[in-house]
């Protein structure tokens, strides 16, 4: 592959700005500055760093942020910030998309891809992904809501979801609990909920199958999956 094309490909500008790094002598393949745009690499035998910092060469892009509250799973907005504009640019340069959504005010994990197979099989009806929510909930969750909750209960427009899991964590005026659904509805937990007659008041999401939240990830922060985390994705 080209030099230049390898490093626009990897977010390092456009073919004229990568233009611009190699003659600055920002570039070494296999430790040597490279000035010619059109030299020849192989980026996976050999190293090619740019200000000493080796480029990886990738298709795909996998990030676990911990979505803050007040910003849209989306990949652009008129009004508000989305998650994408909490990542660098340079990881931006992937496109990378929210793999489904959560609502404004609700936190904890999102995947961040730009691998549609991946996307599309975790989001699949068929594939009945279960996705674990922490929630604080007005009122008093009882085990009969939990009875309800395995049935299945029926959501404002009618429609009865599948039966879900719930953990009651503290039974109080403020409840705290985990519940296991899945599905991925329009606001399904806080509508489960509602269905219940009770309201949520606090939505963290905690894992989406196997891929759980890395609690050491403050709120707006991401990092790239590891290879063990992607696998058991997969
Ligand atoms: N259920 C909701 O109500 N909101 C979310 O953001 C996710 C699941």
């Amino acid at each position: 592959m080209r030099l230049d094309k390898l490093l626009a490909n990897m977010g390092y500008g456009s073919r004229k700005e990568v233009k611009q790094l190699l003659k600055q002598k920002a570039v070494t393949v296999d430790g040597v500055y490279v000035k010619d745009a059109a030299a020849h690499v192989d980026p996976d035998k050999q190293d090619v760093s740019v200000f000493g910092e080796r480029v990886v060469y990738t298709e795909f892009v996998y990030y676990m942020m911990n979505k803050p509250s007040g910003v849209i799973s989306a990949t652009e907005d008129l009004r508000d910030e989305t998650v994408i504009d909490l990542l660098e640019p340079l990881h931006q340069h992937f496109q990378p998309f929210p793999v489904g959504r959560l609502d404004k005010d609700t936190e904890g994990l999102l995947l961040l891809t730009n691998d549609g197979i991946l996307a599309h099989n975790l989001l699949s009806p068929k594939k009945h992904v279960p996705k674990v929510y922490y929630a604080k909930i007005e009122g008093i969750v009882t085990a009969e809501d939990g009875e309800k909750f395995a049935q299945g209960v029926e959501l404002d427009d009618g429609y009865v979801t599948k039966p879900g899991q719930l953990v009651i964590l503290a039974s109080a005026e403020q409840s705290e609990i985990e519940l296991t659904i899945q599905e991925g509805k329009f606001h399904q937990v806080k509508r489960m909920f509602e269905a219940v007659g009770k309201r949520v008041v606090y939505l963290k999401r905690l894992s989406m199958g196997n891929l759980q939240l890395d609690e050491n990830l403050a709120l707006g922060e991401y990092r790239e999956l590891t290879a063990a985390e992607l696998a058991s994705l997969q």
